[in-house]
């Protein structure tokens, strides 16, 4: 879950990971460590057609639900990190 200040996306003022609650630290609105977004758009054919969930989590979240995942992630590597 993030909140922004005014509504306005480039002004972060909270991130809580919605699987165990904890608040990440931020510094200027900068998270000050990374986190996982999904963002998805259930569409036709699912139960949630027209539904757009969003959640965060923090990254020992994200190893713990990839750590169930019969087939592992797929891991690509990225030379030039932004
Ligand atoms: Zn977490």
């Amino acid at each position: 879950m993030i909140e922004y200040i005014a509504r306005k996306q480039d002004n972060i003022k909270k991130i809580v990971c919605n699987k165990c609650g904890r608040e990440l630290e931020l510094e200027n609105g900068i998270a000050r460590e990374d986190y996982c977004t999904v963002n998805k758009l259930w569409g036709y054919f699912s139960q949630r057609d027209g539904q757009r969930h969003r959640f965060e989590l923090c990254e020992q979240c994200y190893e713990e639900l990839i750590a169930g995942f019969l087939i592992p992630v797929e891991n690509i590597e990225e030379k030039e990190l932004i």
